[in-house]
């Protein structure tokens, strides 16, 4: 009933904020200014050491890590990421994007040789239930503040889960790395690729892609997500 009640009230003012329902200025989209400068930064686009970098020691190579916020169970980050993925709110994952981006090309952030975008992909079926990409609509929002090209289609994810239960070391690494595939290994050939996601908690979706990807001649990749966990 609430939710319906919610459903309601968005159709009746779709100018409001997603998270504090206050109306929105011209200049604000999906989310309003003051909810925004609320959610709790990491700061590690300006760290070339953070957690998110030592994440992926030893696993894959990367040239550099960030994700914009911490999430935790209670805060507005956790609220927003939900709405995100599973209330049909694509535009979140476009508003915080642009935010992402704002960040990549600020002054002092390591990111500065990005040549494209690409988004983590979902397996068909799930994006087919979900009706878009989460990850694609955060990729379509820093491209609007990078002008970095998105690299739509190209990485695909060919297997659904990673079953990681019963299965030794190596097995595990070899499954992991054919989850994903690159479909036109040309257009990405020597390319610094930004990969991109929601949320990143153990890093194993990423680190797969991360995987494929390396499997190209020439390819650097960087990682930037929504969200992580505090570490
Ligand atoms: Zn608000």
């Amino acid at each position: 009933m609430l939710q319906y009640l919610r459903d309601v009230f968005e159709l009746a003012f779709p100018n409001n904020c997603v998270e504090c329902r206050k109306t929105l200025f011209n200049f604000e989209t999906t989310i309003c200014s003051s909810c925004l400068e609320s959610l709790p930064r990491t700061h590690f686009e300006k760290q070339a050491d953070n957690t998110i970098v030592r994440l992926f020691w030893g696993r894959c190579e990367l040239e550099m890590a960030t994700s914009l916020f911490y999430i935790n169970k209670h805060n507005k980050v956790h609220h927003l990421m939900h709405q995100l993925k599973y209330k049909n709110k694509p535009l979140i994952g476009q508003r915080l994007g642009k935010t992402l981006g704002l960040k990549l090309i600020e002054e002092g952030s390591l990111f500065s040789e990005i040549d494209m975008i690409v988004p983590v992909p979902l397996y068909w079926k799930k994006e087919q239930q979900r009706g878009y990409n989460q990850a694609l609509q955060i990729a379509l929002g820093i491209q609007q503040a990078t002008q970095w090209k998105v690299e739509e289609n190209n990485l695909v994810r060919v297997i659904e889960n990673i079953s990681q239960t019963k299965r030794t070391k190596y097995e595990r690494w070899e499954n992991v790395s054919e989850i994903f595939e690159v479909k036109n290994p040309e257009a990405i050939q020597h390319k610094h690729i930004l990969l991109v996601d929601d949320v990143i908690t153990t890093g194993a979706t990423l680190e797969a892609c991360v995987h494929a990807l390396k499997k190209v001649e020439g390819v650097k990749v960087s990682v930037a997500s929504l969200a992580t966990v505090e570490r």
